[in-house]
Order: C-alpha cells, then structure tokens, then sequence
C-alpha cells in the first residue's frame, strides 16, 4: 500500500518569520506515530521562504519541501521566475506543476505544464501534476476529457525510462478556496479515471507507483472520509493548511 500523502499549499502567505513560527507550533502539535505507518508530509511554501522551512523542519524525515512552480529553464532572463536547480539548492525534492491558480490566474497552457514536468524530472525534482475542471466544464459533462487532457500533457514530459516518479493531484476548480467539497463519488470517478488512463499510457507498474492526491476545501472535518475514498492517496490542502493545528489534524488523518 502506498502510504498516504498529506501536502500542505501556502500559496502567497508565510514568509520567512511566520514560516518559522509556523514549524515550531506544528512540532508542537503533532507528534511522529511510533508504528512505521507514517504519512508522507509535503509543504509548499512561498519560494522565498524555502530555506526558512527548510532550517525549521531540521531533520525531521517525514516532512519534505517544495516550490509552487518552476520554470523549465535552468538560468536566464526570466525576472521572477525560479529554475528548479535554484529549488532544489533551497531545499525543494518536489514541485507543483500546473495548480489552477496557475492555470486559470496565470494563463499557464498545457505545453508549459509538459515542459515544466520534463524540468523537474530531468534536474531530480519529483512534479505533483494538478489537473481538474472548472464548474462550467462539469456542467458540460466535460470532467474525464479535460482531466485526461491534462494528465496526457503532462505524461509527455515524463521520460520512457523514468525512475522517479511523479504525484498526481485531481482538483476541481470549483472546490479550491470555495468551502465546497467534491462528493466522495465525484472524486472516485476522477481517480479512477486518472488511474486508469495512467495504466493505458505507461503500464500498471507506472500506474500503481503514482500517489493520487485530492484538493479542494480539505479540512479537519472532512479529511479522513476523502483519505477513505478508493484511489485517493493523499490530500493537497490549500486554506486549511496554513495554521499548523489544523494541519496537524490533517495530517493525523492520514
Ligand atoms: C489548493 O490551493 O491547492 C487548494 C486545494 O486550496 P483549498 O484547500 O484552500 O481549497
């Protein structure tokens, strides 16, 4: 069994001071479980506040960092972007590739995502691919084409003979920073979509490697019936995981 994934997105909050404050509460709420059954804990704060995080998490091995974003280039003239050699030397193993925010704020296309992902993979920085629909395409019926539109994108990007992997978060647009939820049968279907169009695209061994996160409005309250449903693997946790109680709580869940 893969062990759960429990991954915290601070988007535009916590910089270095708060980042620090943030970790030292959190060490204080939750408590390693003694038992091997550990989540895996991923945090993704703002870039600026990376070696923060990283000096606050010290050696603690059940949490890892990483960056919101990448750009595919390794240098250059790209004023206020991050190469993932730059993420990697603050103290990122992961990257989120594609968020909405990203998407639909930012115009990111799906060549992009495709770039970004061959990048990280190239460089050893392991991409947590989001996809999801917005409301209007769920409306239309639109859910699996979009959701696998995106995910083929980013599988191109994935080399033939990969040995890392990659993370998949399914986040319907319509549930992040909103308060509502998918149903846990809204989000079966889309895990299982992408797990078996995974399948048909790199084979059952790829297939069953990639841990599947849900995002969107996930809080204490909510977390252990979504980290419950069949396919989920994980959760990535935007509003939710900013104060470390509630985080702690999610992460317990796990
Ligand atoms: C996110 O930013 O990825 C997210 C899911 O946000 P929220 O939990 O606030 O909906």
């Amino acid at each position: 069994m893969r062990p759960k994934v429990i991954a915290g997105n601070w988007k535009m909050h916590h910089g270095p001071a708060a980042t620090r404050r943030f970790f030292s509460k959190f060490f204080g709420e939750f408590s390693p479980r003694l038992s091997g059954a550990e989540p895996t804990i991923l945090i993704f704060p703002p870039a600026i506040s990376l070696l923060a995080a990283a000096e606050s998490k010290g050696g603690r091995p059940e949490i890892s960092l990483g960056i919101q974003n990448i750009h595919w280039e390794p240098k250059g003239a790209f004023t206020g972007e991050h190469s993932v050699g730059m993420a990697l030397a603050a103290g990122a193993r992961f990257a989120l590739v594609g968020h909405s925010e990203r998407r639909h704020v930012f115009g990111e296309t799906d060549a992009q995502v495709e770039s970004k992902v061959a990048a990280a993979m190239r460089e050893g920085l392991t991409p947590v691919v989001c996809v999801g629909e917005t409301l209007d395409e769920r409306r239309d019926s639109r859910v699996q084409e979009v959701i696998v539109r995106q995910l083929d994108a980013a599988l191109l990007g994935v080399p033939e003979d990969v040995k890392n992997s990659i993370l998949v978060a399914y986040e319907p647009v319509w549930a992040i920073g909103t308060g509502e939820t998918a149903t846990v049968d809204d989000v079966a279907d889309a895990h299982g979509i992408l797990r078996r169009r995974l399948r048909e695209v790199r084979g059952d061994a790829f297939a069953q490697e990639v841990a599947i996160l849900y995002g969107g409005s996930v809080k204490p309250a909510n977390a252990a019936e979504l980290l419950a449903v069949a396919d989920v693997d994980g959760v990535l946790v935007g509003g939710a995981s900013l104060d470390p109680e509630s985080f702690a709580r999610i992460v317990e869940s796990g």
